[in-house]
């Protein structure tokens, strides 16, 4: 089980829109063995290095992945590993900011989640998760990150139909699915977790003092978010996803 403590959100300094963190503070802050700091995107320590930015094991399990998908000529690619608050915080405004010329806010907010996550709730802050092309194939024009280009006679159609034979060997499971009944983000065939970490991760995310944490945090737009909004985006995208991937 996890360590549950408890900390007021007034400990968390920021400095001009840098978050900064006391140290003692990021100890009282740790669970079994992700830190809440990590999971908002703050920190990197859960990383397997500076250059490798993903989880120490997640990183293992994909290498091996990709070793075995080269035998069946296919170059497994992350496009999107890792992802930082800022780098969240840079997509989310830079829709945020566009979309406001002509919509309310909370329009351009629910246009927004349709793909993005709202920063520092991505799980690509985590390290755990994905999004991958098949690098052996020529690659269609525009965005690779399209529905059409995983499907039917497209060119990552061969690397869908591997990763439905093989992912879970590895320990990967698809995020957001097809499943009609699902709640939250739209369905992403390129977006894949490790199961294993990312549940545990997930666990921590679903704490009160996550929440408490996230609270603190700012970036444009989040003063139109209202409570209830609040709520149901952290009930119906965080836990919106495949069921292999929800905490025991
Ligand atoms: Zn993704």
């Amino acid at each position: 089980m996890n360590r549950k403590r408890f900390i007021s959100t007034a400990t968390l300094v920021f400095i001009g829109s840098q978050f900064s963190i006391n140290s003692e503070v990021l100890n009282l802050l740790g669970f079994d063995d992700i830190k809440i700091e990590n999971l908002l995107g703050l920190s990197q320590s859960h990383l397997k290095s500076n250059s490798i930015l993903l989880e120490n094991e997640t990183y293992e399990a994909f290498s091996k992945m990709k070793s075995k998908a080269i035998e069946d000529n296919i170059d497994l690619r992350i496009v999107s590993g890792y992802r930082s608050f800022k780098h969240q915080k840079a997509i989310w405004e830079r829709k945020f900011n566009q979309l406001i010329i002509t919509k309310k806010p909370t329009e351009a907010i629910s246009e927004i989640i349709t793909y993005s996550s709202i920063p520092g709730t991505s799980r690509h802050h985590w390290g755990t998760d994905i999004d991958i092309i098949d690098g052996s194939v020529k690659l269609p024009k525009g965005d690779l990150l399209l529905e059409q280009n995983y499907h039917g006679d497209a060119p990552f159609s061969k690397m869908k139909s591997w990763m439905d034979n093989h992912a879970k060997d590895f320990g990967f499971e698809l995020v957001y699915t097809q499943n009609k009944s699902r709640t939250g983000f739209n369905y992403e065939p390129w977006h894949y977790s490790f199961a294993k970490k990312s549940k545990s991760f997930l666990n921590v995310q679903l704490q009160k003092d996550y929440r408490e944490a996230w609270s603190a945090l700012e970036f444009n737009g989040k003063s139109k978010m209202s409570k209830k909004f609040i709520d149901s985006y952290f009930e119906n995208y965080g836990s919106g996803i495949n069921p292999s991937l929800m905490p025991s």
